[in-house]
């Protein structure tokens, strides 16, 4: 009986062991990046002299990985595969949304019918400009063919009509201002450093980046159907030079985000921390944005008790704190060649409350 429990009890110890070791190395990612090689098993992908695109774009999103993991281990590398078999489009956005995934970055190679072609672009999910760009995207979502039960899952969508492609005219794409700025950045990679053909950050609607919860791109690495290029990316050090710049841009890209947050964490508002804030007061709203503001304090000079609210996803910049509205009203009278919108907003233990509600308490 003691010797059973003692086994148990080293079971269990070791199962807790593992399972806390886990939970450490996953909270110290800061972040998580999803490498989607295009195509794989069946799905061959686009088709040059020697090679199969989706041998070439694993190995060069086995390689962006690689760098990853190495050189940045604050960040959590997620490969929708590592092998060669297939995953169906929607399949690799939900492996991103799962595991809440602050990039989602799809690697492909381009063909065309003629020959001559060739060079890099990065596309980000929205309506095409072009008919080119059109033509992409028609050929990578023409995969989905191969998909059982294509037509519910992607909700009637054909991939060779024109029409279908108004959808993405419609649809919001809250993160195509960060996507955008990822694709210029490898775009910028690839030209500066790995002296690649620079075809541009484009906009198409490409089904696997339909459904991301987070900046997502694709990336067009060069043409498997030109006879010169399709050796580059052939080649190890053709996929080292693009691993590395993507590696680079993605680097880059989430160094600017953290960037972002220290300068939120910078702000001090001085007047609003000392003073206590449980009490009924009265403050000029003189601002929102919906962005922070990088440095309150420069950007409203004279006034250092300069307050910040998150209300919503709005940020509200509020000056003074007054015990009684009549205060806050002659307060009001003082900026108005300054701030000729100010409007007063009672607060009541730091929490934003209704003008009446702040008439019940004064009673
Ligand atoms: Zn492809």
């Amino acid at each position: 009986m003691g010797k059973k429990l003692a086994i148990a009890t080293l079971v269990l110890t070791i199962c807790l062991g593992f399972g806390s070791a886990d939970a450490q190395k996953k909270q110290s990612y800061k972040h998580t990046v999803v490498l989607d090689a295009g195509h794989g098993g069946h799905d061959t992908g686009a088709i040059g002299k020697k090679g199969k695109e989706k041998d070439v774009v694993l190995s060069i999103a086995l390689k962006v990985g690689d760098y990853l993991t190495k050189n940045s281990p604050d960040t959590r590398v997620i490969f929708t595969r590592d092998a060669d078999f297939f995953v169906p489009l929607d399949e690799r956005a939900a492996i991103a949304n799962k595991n809440n995934a602050d990039l989602f970055v799809s690697v492909h190679a381009n063909s065309n019918k003629n020959t001559k072609p060739f060079g890099t672009e990065t596309f980000a999910m929205g309506l095409h400009k072009s008919q080119g760009n059109l033509e992409v995207a028609q050929k990578e979502n023409s995969v989905i063919v191969m998909e059982q039960d294509y037509n519910t899952k992607y909700e009637g969508f054909d991939p060779s009509s024109a029409e279908s492609y108004i959808i993405f005219s419609l649809m919001q794409n809250v993160y195509l201002d960060k996507s955008l700025k990822l694709a210029s950045m490898v775009q910028d990679e690839f030209r500066e450093k790995a002296k690649r053909a620079d075809r541009g950050v484009k906009q198409a609607g490409f089904l696997v980046l339909w459904h991301t919860k987070m900046p997502s791109i694709l990336i067009e690495t060069g043409f498997i159907s030109n006879e010169e290029e399709e050796k580059y990316l052939m080649s190890d050090s053709g996929q080292d030079y693009l691993a590395s710049a993507i590696y680079r841009a993605i680097r880059d890209y989430l160094a600017s985000l953290d960037a972002e947050e220290q300068e939120v964490k910078k702000i001090t508002i001085p007047d609003a921390e000392s003073k206590p804030e449980n009490t009924l007061c009265y403050r000029l709203q003189v601002a929102t944005t919906s962005a922070p503001v990088a440095n309150p304090i420069e950007k409203f000079p004279g006034k250092p008790d300069i307050f910040e609210y998150k209300d919503g996803n709005k940020y509200k910049y509020m000056i003074g704190r007054f015990a009684t509205l009549d205060d806050a009203s002659a307060y009001k009278k003082t900026i108005s060649a300054e701030y000729p919108d100010a409007f007063i907003v009672p607060f009541n233990n730091g929490k934003k409350i209704s003008m009446s509600e702040a008439k019940k308490l004064e009673k």
